[in-house]
């Protein structure tokens, strides 16, 4: 099966080629979305990519990671010929995008100062401050990224990793938190989200208020909703 860089999702979290989204929706806008890595730092319990082979049997399943000459291609394909209806750039996929960082931001660069006006947002599980050390949040600054949408998974430590399973351990709650609370000195639009059907409405309260407390926008996200 062939493997997708830049991709469309349809209703139902259904994985498309952009001429197919185009084909079934011609006049309606949207965005797409880029698949960099299969790679990521958590193995989070109901993330399709930790079923292994289900995840490789999947469009988005990587044989090879792109080079972002090979994504800057595939960008550019799609703006010249879908580029009126594409309104924004989302770095996604099966993976972890800030598993390759600087090639990340080399690409959100790329998009903005090559397809005017568009938006841009990244998919992240937050926790590239603990994965490279250092606080990242500022490598998202500077008008690269419009938003910027972390899974907040539950409202405690011990939840978030018996559902994450993060290679961090405990501490990844709170540095995935500490970076979404410096992110919006950088990034204009911070969103944390959680999955509805993983979360009962008691759970989600609890995180609404966390993010409440911390200026920070909580959105419930059905299970494949990107
Ligand atoms: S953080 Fe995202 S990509 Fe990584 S295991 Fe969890 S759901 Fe999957």
């Amino acid at each position: 099966m062939e493997c997708m860089i830049v991709y469309a999702v349809d209703a139902g979290g259904e994985y498309v080629t952009l001429d197919e989204i185009f084909r079934r929706h011609p006049s309606d806008a949207r965005g797409i979305y880029v698949n960099l890595t299969n790679r990521c730092t958590c193995a989070c319990t109901f993330c399709l990519r930790t079923m292994k082979k289900m995840a490789e049997e999947h469009t988005l399943w990587l044989r090879q990671e792109p080079l972002t000459g090979e994504v800057r291609k595939e960008l550019d394909e799609a703006f010249s010929k879908h580029g009126d209806k594409i309104n924004e750039v989302v770095f996604c996929g099966f993976g972890e995008p800030t598993m390759r960082l600087e090639d990340l931001v080399y690409l959100l660069k790329y998009a903005k100062e090559n397809f005017h006006g568009i938006k841009t947002r990244l998919n992240t599980n937050g926790l590239s401050d603990l994965n490279y050390n250092r606080d990242t949040a500022p490598d998202f600054g500077g008008g690269i990224l419009d938003t910027i949408s972390i899974s907040l998974n539950a409202s405690n430590a011990e939840r978030y990793l018996a559902l994450t399973r993060s290679e961090f351990g405990a501490r990844s709650y709170d540095a995935m938190l500490e970076f979404a609370t410096h992110c919006k000195k950088y990034v204009a639009d911070v969103v944390l989200t959680v999955v509805d059907h993983v979360e009962d409405e008691e759970e989600i309260e609890k995180c609404r208020k966390i993010c409440s407390e911390r200026g920070l926008r909580l959105r419930v996200r059905a299970y494949e909703d990107k």
